[in-house]
């Protein structure tokens, strides 16, 4: 007989079996546990929301993930790369608006141009804020070096999903080449925080071949590695994908946003001062889906304030929501939306992960 929800709620330390049965849950014991995630929220990390202006740099890649739509075999998409002055004036527009923080995401590139473009960038945005936005990257997997090099050119955080905490299943997911190696994503995140970055990473939810004793080894995974952010969401399925062809064997997509919902509740529960993003995957499949997350246990929200005309073509998953809306626009509904969720905006504040300030104080 497992033991009743709310002794399991009372664990100082949840085991594998706790998660199994969490994620599992139903009906009234759900909404304990989401009751449980608020409070741990307003304890340990309080109501404020911190933006991060999302800047989708571009959509060139070399790798193949099974995935995503941006993979470089998927011939579909028009290639770009915003010019210098479209990312400054993105910066400028988070900057006048008070976001304190920004995300420059990309496929991954790792020639000499690119990182050299990345590097100048980042010196350009310190000088050009006054240091006031701080910058966090998600540009995949690069050199000690380069990691280096981006975190003296001003950037504090960085962003990159394990996708899957479990090797076997990221074979699954992954061409079997070296540059798709489990391991080698696992020396990155190692890499990063050794180098000082605040280190985010995440998962996908409801993919093809993922159980929920998979998603519980994730959460324990979040809590060994000592996570500083945490940024996850559903899988959404890509018609130009190779996963494509398991559709069938999917969750149904409300399915995926609920065991979102309880993967980002447990983990408030599990890491009460952590940042934890309600992410644009979830806003995909519902709505009010970032909402929602706010109020289980979710304090970030990315605006995306990529152009555009750029954003038809940055498709990692399919109906991407906002794909013709400007930042202004972004910005004053999810303004309303986060008061309706019960939540202020940190406007102005960096937003520091408050796991990472302890760690280093
Ligand atoms: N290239 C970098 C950053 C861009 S991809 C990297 O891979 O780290 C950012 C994230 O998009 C990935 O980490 C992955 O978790 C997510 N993603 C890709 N395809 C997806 C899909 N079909 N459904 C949901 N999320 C997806
Ligand atoms: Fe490229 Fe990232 Fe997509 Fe993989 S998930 S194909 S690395 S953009």
């Amino acid at each position: 007989m497992p033991e009743p929800i709310e002794k399991i709620l009372e664990h100082s330390r949840f085991i594998k079996s706790d998660l199994v049965y969490l994620l599992n849950t139903g009906g009234k014991e759900r909404l304990e546990l989401f009751t449980k995630a608020k409070e741990t929220k307003a304890t340990f990390v309080g109501k404020k929301v911190y933006f991060r202006g999302l800047i989708e740099y571009s959509n060139y890649c070399k790798k193949n993930c099974y995935y995503c739509g941006i993979r470089a075999g998927n011939s579909r998409y028009v290639r770009y790369r915003m010019t210098d002055s479209e990312v400054l004036e993105a910066v400028d527009y988070a900057h006048a608006n008070n976001y304190a923080s920004i995300v420059i995401q990309s496929g991954e590139q790792t020639n000499k141009a690119f990182v050299n473009k990345i590097e100048s960038l980042l010196k350009r945005i310190h000088l050009q804020t006054e240091g006031k936005v701080h910058v966090t990257l998600s540009l995949g997997e690069q050199s000690r070096e380069t990691y280096q090099r981006w975190f003296d050119a001003g950037a504090h955080r960085y962003l990159l999903r394990i996708e899957v905490s479990n090797p076997a299943l990221y074979l699954k997911l992954h061409p079997n080449n070296p540059g798709h190696d489990y391991h080698r994503r696992l020396d990155s995140l190692k890499t990063l925080r050794n180098v000082g970055y605040q280190v985010g990473t995440g998962v996908m939810i409801g993919l093809p071949f993922q159980t929920i004793d998979d998603l519980a080894d994730d959460l324990i995974f979040f809590r060994e590695f000592d996570i500083d952010m945490a940024g996850m969401g559903p899988y959404i399925e890509h018609a130009d994908t190779p996963l494509y062809q398991y559709r069938d064997k999917l969750l149904p997509l409300k399915e995926r946003f609920d065991l979102s919902l309880k993967m980002v509740a447990i983990l408030r529960i599990m890491m009460k001062n952590i940042n934890i993003a309600a992410t644009t995957a979830m806003q995909t499949i519902d709505p009010q889906g970032r909402e929602k997350a706010l109020m289980v246990g979710a304090n970030v929200i990315m605006p995306n304030l990529t152009p555009v005309k750029y954003r038809q073509d940055y498709l990692l998953y399919e109906n991407k929501p906002c794909l013709d809306e400007e930042a202004e626009e972004c910005k004053s509904c999810l303004e309303a939306r986060i008061h309706m969720a019960g939540d202020t905006i940190g406007y102005g504040e960096w937003g520091d992960s408050g796991h990472f300030l302890e760690r280093n104080p």
